[in-house]
């Protein structure tokens, strides 16, 4: 038995699954939550708290729905599991299909996935395509060849995967003692926020809450649909994971929002990159780009005004930043290299 009980296992009363259900873990879930004090004392708000996601098993928070989704393909006796992926879906459907014993495949976007990701979904033995073309293309790929019988789609398209990523804010609200005044998440194919709010209804439903937060979702300003109502062709933005045109679970993100009187907005790819340094820097966390546009809404949103409010709020850093290590590379310039004497180091750190 792993330390702590598995998602599945935690969860279970709440989670589509049987007793026939595999017990399948990587130790996913129950990630830390952290209180921000820079970011505290940069927007005046009382309690600002990371959930930071990228501590899960394969580095983000798709695992959580990722162990429910391959679970339940084991139990409906799936030899194979199938994604289309901007990179992290990818990771955790080869990790958890890896040890499930299934086979997995996943078609990325050509040219558009972080290093450490691809890494991650060729280390655990999963047959990669790339396609020309952005994730909306590759999903539109995967579904149509679900749909023939191929393999088990375990895209956020399967509702196993947002019944597993809900226990998110199961554990927000378990730690907090009740749920935040506002959420803070950044929106790419829009399941995690549609995920979030069902699980912030079903806490107050259960008594863990007994309030509901209200759904700040942030999408990067080349990559907007939802924000300018009508899909974007070629999505364009540093972050990865949330370079998306046509969001799958679009109509649960505005429902997340108007149900809960939140908003979803743009951040420009300067800001994510901004706030991207900032929690790394101030924090010590060290999120990915996409996870950054969540940091970069709740510190324009405060500059506003539009917060006042508000006394404690969550943001969720979704992915983990070793994921994408070019990019942090591109944060800094030319490291010294000098002779391996205390002078010249000295002489170095000063400069
Ligand atoms: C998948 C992902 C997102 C976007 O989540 P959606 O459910 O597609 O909206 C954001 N950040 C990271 C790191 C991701 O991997």
């Amino acid at each position: 038995m792993p330390a702590v009980p598995s998602l599945i296992e935690r969860y279970a009363a709440h989670l589509p699954v049987t007793d026939r259900t595999p017990r399948l873990t990587l130790g996913e879930g129950a990630t830390p939550l952290v209180r921000a004090r820079a970011l505290e004392r940069e927007t005046g708000i009382p309690e600002v708290w990371l959930k930071v996601e990228g501590q899960n098993p394969t580095g983000s928070f798709k695992d959580r729905g990722m162990v429910v989704a391959v679970a339940k393909a084991l139990e409906a006796g799936a030899r194979m599991v199938l994604c289309a992926s901007t990179g992290n879906t990818a990771a955790s459907a080869a990790a958890y299909a890896a040890r499930a014993g299934l086979g997995c495949a996943v078609v990325l976007p050509a040219g558009q996935v972080a290093a450490g990701k691809l890494a991650q979904a060729i280390a655990h033995g999963a047959r990669v395509v790339a396609v020309r073309g952005p994730f909306d293309a590759a999903l539109a790929v995967v579904r149509s060849l679900a749909e023939q019988g191929e393999a088990t789609l375990v895209n956020s398209v399967n509702p196993d995967r947002l019944e597993g990523q809900k226990t998110a804010a199961y554990e927000v609200c378990e730690v907090l003692g009740d749920a935040p005044d506002a959420l803070f998440i950044p929106v790419g194919n829009a399941g995690n926020i549609t995920a979030y709010w069902k699980g912030f209804v079903e806490a107050t439903a259960l008594g863990l809450a007994r309030r509901r937060p209200k759904m700040y979702g942030y999408q990067a300003e080349g990559a907007a649909p939802i924000v300018r109502g009508s899909p974007v062709a070629e999505p364009e933005t540093v972050a990865t994971a949330i370079r998306v045109g046509n969001p799958a679970s679009w109509k649960g993100a505005v429902a997340a929002r108007d149900e809960s009187g939140g908003a979803i907005d743009a951040v420009s790819d300067g800001e994510i990159l901004d706030a991207y340094g900032f929690v790394a820097r101030c924090e010590g966390v060290f999120c990915e780009p996409a996870s950054a546009a969540a940091i970069a809404g709740l510190r324009r949103r405060a500059r506003d005004g539009g917060l006042r409010d508000l006394r404690r709020v969550v943001c969720v850093l979704t992915g983990n930043g070793m994921k994408d290590p070019e990019r942090a590379r591109s944060l800094a310039g030319a490291i010294a290299e000098v002779e391996a004497t205390p002078d010249a180091v000295r002489r170095a750190l000063r400069s």
